[in-house]
């Protein structure tokens, strides 16, 4: 069956009326169904179904009684499992740790994920439906593939694969890994023997592995060493990052006490044809009509677009690298207007496009010439002064006018962050275009930190180039009727950044003037670079010493930032006390703060600042 239906099944009722006696697949997520390609299950469903395989799903199961598992019947060849868009931990805690009361992925904000998804789901599937194949996948599956430090136990915890009794783990973006494993099961193949699938772990008997152990496999210290040792930690951490190159990437595996999991080496990069093909799948871009609230996930996206996956920036805080790879993947610019034309003729639609981007903006189209026969460099960055990286922004340009240009379309926002230094090396005129035709009244830029040894540890760029780029966003603002204002990101807390870092950040943002409603306390998601540090305090490529903040001086870090906040004054003169600074406790716009407790009083605290 390839014709697609307007949604995927999600009921006995729809299938009956599709006149599917069996699924051959059923996904089990943990978001609501919404029917649009930035939801994960949306798009593998849809592609699954394009593939020739009947696809039901079920949505936010209650997890604690059976019916909601088998409310569809068993599948013919497996059961997909995943947390949903999002990892459950992340989704379900604050960064400091306290239970979120709502969840934008489900239904009238109401939570219904489990913690811990995936392995929660699965365990249940097991339990109903032993014979049948578990597939696991998602961002949770995905970046908990190898023993990772969990900051929600604050403990180092074994693979998914050792936790959940899955089959086969997909690790990123699962399209080419899900369609063979589909069309090889339908085909007679047992589970046990797919085995050689790229992008895809799995776990192996201790015994096979010392048996059959193969030449070229990278080993990693195992689970229990790297659980009591933070050397150990930091060299399985360096060992697998430099693996996860589609091109040149080799197989790893890492003992566990009752199994040894096996990475196959990533998924080979998309062609554009094959990314234009999946964006081209009949998506309705809303969420199942049997919701009758809203799903406040969806408003932000529901008309935006996908141009591109994948990021060469590999930012240390930020575990892409690990799922969509640094190799940019870019939709031809005929696709994106086809999918831009039919958002036009949606009801909903009011004339604006929300987001033309992906996990950086301003990538789209960009690339080197070494990554189709070499990969992306093992021991390099990338960053604009490679000589191998094109960087001219001319494709972008191109394809953001013929958006402005369809019928129906008002206006087309760039939502995504972009690289600053990218478009600083850009001659054909992007930061000028963007800022006449698609930004609102700011444009977000995430330079992170402006202390040299802070932006290195992230590996982002320094202050002379985020200066340079103020400098430059200045100069086009001239002659502007409505000015426009840079919204940066910073973030507090980071592995490497001290208080002395974060009083000289805070001077730096008194100084530009600049606004920071948005702070970010640095939260160690699962398997980023960043995140090693935090649990090791070392560097996993140098093995040197790195200082992780903690505790009260955490908190301290992120009050600096928002020093303004007359909540936050009690740990800002903590802050400034332990490094010596109270020269910046006083009235006058030269301090971070009053001299005497004002409250919350806004006017006498801005009364505070005007004095000289
Ligand atoms: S040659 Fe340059 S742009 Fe290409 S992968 Fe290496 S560092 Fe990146």
């Amino acid at each position: 069956m390839t014709h697609q239906p307007g949604f995927l099944p999600l009921s006995d009722i729809e299938r009956n009326k599709l006149g599917i006696r069996q699924f051959d697949i059923i996904l089990v997520t943990g978001d609501a169904y919404v029917d649009h390609p930035s939801f994960g299950t949306a798009l593998i469903g849809r592609v699954l179904w394009d593939a020739g395989f009947t696809v039901g799903i079920i949505s936010q199961p209650d997890w604690i009684t059976a019916t909601d598992f088998t409310v569809l019947g068993k599948p013919r060849l497996f059961f997909g499992i995943s947390s949903g868009n999002v990892d459950s931990m992340v989704n379900n805690f604050t960064p400091n740790l306290k239970r979120r009361s709502d969840d934008v992925y489900s239904p009238g904000g109401i939570p219904k994920r489990p913690d811990r998804a995936t392995i929660v789901y699965t365990n249940r599937v097991h339990e109903l439906f032993p014979d049948t194949p578990i597939i696991i996948g998602g961002i949770e599956a995905s970046l908990r593939r190898f023993s990772h430090y969990d900051y929600w136990q604050n403990r180092v915890r074994q693979s998914i694969l050792a936790d959940a009794p899955a089959d086969l783990l997909i690790f990123g973006m699962g399209e080419r890994q899900v369609v063979e494993i589909a069309r090889r099961l339908a085909s007679g193949e047992t589970i046990s023997s797919l085995r050689d699938i790229r992008g895809t772990a799995f776990g192996m008997e201790i015994t096979e592995w010392f048996s059959k152990r193969a030449e070229g496999i990278i080993e990693l210290p195992g689970f229990t060493e790297v659980a009591q040792d933070k050397i150990s930690y930091a060299r399985a951490f360096a060992l697998h990052y430099y693996e996860q190159d589609p091109v040149r990437g080799r197989t790893i595996a890492q003992p566990h006490p009752k199994t040894v999991v096996i990475q196959n080496p990533p998924a080979l990069p998309l062609s554009t044809e094959e990314l234009d093909h999946i964006y081209d799948l009949p998506y309705s871009r809303r969420a199942h009509p049997s919701y009758t609230e809203r799903v406040p996930a969806l408003e932000p996206v529901q008309f935006s677009v996908t141009s591109h996956r994948g990021c060469f920036g590999a930012c240390s805080f930020c575990a892409l690298t690990h799922h969509q790879g640094r190799i940019i993947q870019s939709r031809s610019k005929a696709s994106i207007i086809r999918e831009v034309t039919k958002m036009t003729l949606m009801s909903e639609f009011k004339g604006i496009v929300q987001d033309v981007g992906g996990p950086t903006a301003n990538m789209y189209c960009l690339s080197c010439s070494l990554w189709e026969k070499y990969g992306a460099c093992r021991d390099k960055h990338c960053s604009p002064s490679c000589k191998n990286l094109n960087t001219s922004h001319y494709c972008q340009i191109d394809l953001l006018k013929k958006l402005r240009e369809i019928p129906g379309v008002k206006k087309v926002f760039i939502g995504s962050g972009i690289r600053y230094d990218l478009s600083l090396v850009d001659d054909s005129g992007y930061l000028e275009m963007i800022c006449d035709h698609h930004v609102s009244g700011h444009l977000k830029v995430a330079p992170e930190h402006v202390i040299k040894k802070v932006t290195e540890t992230m590996n982002k760029p320094g202050r002379e180039i985020f200066d340079r780029f103020c400098e430059r966003f200045e100069t086009l603002q001239q002659g502007k009727k409505k000015r426009q204002y840079l919204l940066p990101y910073f973030i507090s807390g980071h592995p490497g950044c001290s208080i002395n870092d974060m009083v000289e950040l805070a001077i730096y943002i008194r100084d530009h003037q600049l606004y920071t409603e948005q702070v970010q306390d640095f939260t160690p998601t699962p398997m980023s670079v960043s995140t090693s540090m935090y649990y090791t305090g070392l560097n996993p490529f140098t093995l040197e010493p790195v200082h992780v903040p903690k505790g009260v001086e955490k908190k301290i870090q992120r009050a600096l930032m928002q020093y303004r906040d007359p909540d936050n004054r009690r740990l800002v003169i903590e802050g400034l006390t332990t490094v010596g600074r109270t020269d910046l406790i006083g009235n006058g716009r030269q301090f971070l703060i009053p001299a005497i407790d004002l409250g919350t009083n806004k006017y006498a605290l801005k009364h505070s600042r005007t004095k000289k």
